[in-house]
């Protein structure tokens, strides 16, 4: 089975940006899977795991909304292997990674979402029971393999500076459950990196938010590091209504993004977080310094942003 090797590295595009810094973008989303992302590359390794054991489906929990539920769910069909998603009823409304949940035949419970946890445990006893071997997924693809797919994404990074002779003084992106954020951390501190990596939260409240990211952190390097406190910044000043909320300045973001560059951003990670990079460069006056935006994914959500626009 394909891993995922030969995808990568994914392109570093400068943007002409009209400000004073050099602002370039780091294209996840193009990740020529399942329509990339973050969770394309955190998925392809879990599945590298999954393909050297003895493992027979899987079971994983998101929302309806979930990008990392579609590209598993993608992953697990490919391999003809059952796929079970827990989702909360909450938030299990059609959007456009839903319907390709179901069109890739993965087998999806929605339950209240505080009975989500115990139904995780419930659906893998069942599964065991019935004599098969599922292997376990946490939600977004959190634990030290997804970690250990931003420390390879920060390595990309190194790569690429040293071949175009820039250096990234600044790398900002969007921090959800702080995976991708510990697994750039881990990269700086194994490579004993000055720069500054500013992870925009767009749900997730400090101190908890941070913590979850150090947390990740110290189990990946299986151990304290004297600058995880100095190197993890986790900024909460910019998750506006909250987890997956909207409003008129994130939207105003997607349309110029897309229209200056044709780069599709969605409200709940990647346009928020932009925003947020945009209003954190104003705030501590950062000029003339190279900064990379790293575009997580969530091309679907684009589209379901568009589309709830022209409806709405
Ligand atoms: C999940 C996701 C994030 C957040 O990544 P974490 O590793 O969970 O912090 C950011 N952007 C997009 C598009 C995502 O799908």
């Amino acid at each position: 089975m394909s891993t995922g090797r030969s995808f990568y590295p994914t392109p570093i595009i400068k943007l002409n940006d009209k400000d004073t810094n050099r602002l370039y973008i780091k294209r996840e989303d193009m990740i020529p899977y399942s329509f990339g992302g973050n969770k394309a590359r955190k998925g392809l390794l879990f599945f590298d795991d999954i393909d050297k054991g003895d493992y027979d489906c899987v079971v994983t929990y998101g929302s309806s909304h979930s990008n990392h539920c579609r590209v598993i769910a993608n992953m697990a069909a490919q391999r003809n292997m059952p796929c079970f998603i827990i989702g909360p009823e909450e938030v299990s409304d059609i959007t456009y990674n839903s319907v390709m949940m179901d069109m890739l035949g993965a087998h999806i419970t929605t339950v209240p979402v505080e009975t989500v946890s115990k139904t995780i445990d419930d659906k893998i006893n069942e599964l065991k029971e019935q004599g098969k071997k599922p292997y376990f997924i946490a939600g977004g693809g959190h634990g030290n393999i997804g970690t250990q797919a931003y420390v390879d994404c920060y390595n990309e990074i190194k790569e690429y500076e040293r071949s175009n002779n820039v250096f990234f003084d600044y790398i900002f992106f969007a921090s959800g459950t702080g995976t991708t954020h510990a697994g750039l951390v881990c990269g700086q501190i194994l490579n004993e990196d000055e720069r500054k990596i500013i992870g925009i939260s767009i749900a997730r409240k400090n101190p908890r938010g941070r913590e979850v990211v150090i947390d990740s952190i110290k189990e990946y390097l299986g151990r304290n590091d004297e600058n995880i406190d100095e190197n993890t910044v986790f900024i909460d000043d910019y998750t506006g209504d909250g987890y997956g909320k909207d409003n008129e300045e994130i939207n105003q973001v997607i349309e110029d993004i897309f229209t200056d560059y044709g780069i599709p951003l969605d409200s709940t990670y990647t346009a928020k977080a932009f925003l947020g990079m945009k209003k954190y460069i104003d705030k501590h006056d950062i000029k003339d310094k190279n900064i990379l935006f790293i575009h997580t994914g969530g091309t679907p959500l684009f589209f379901d942003d568009i589309l709830k626009r022209k409806n709405s």
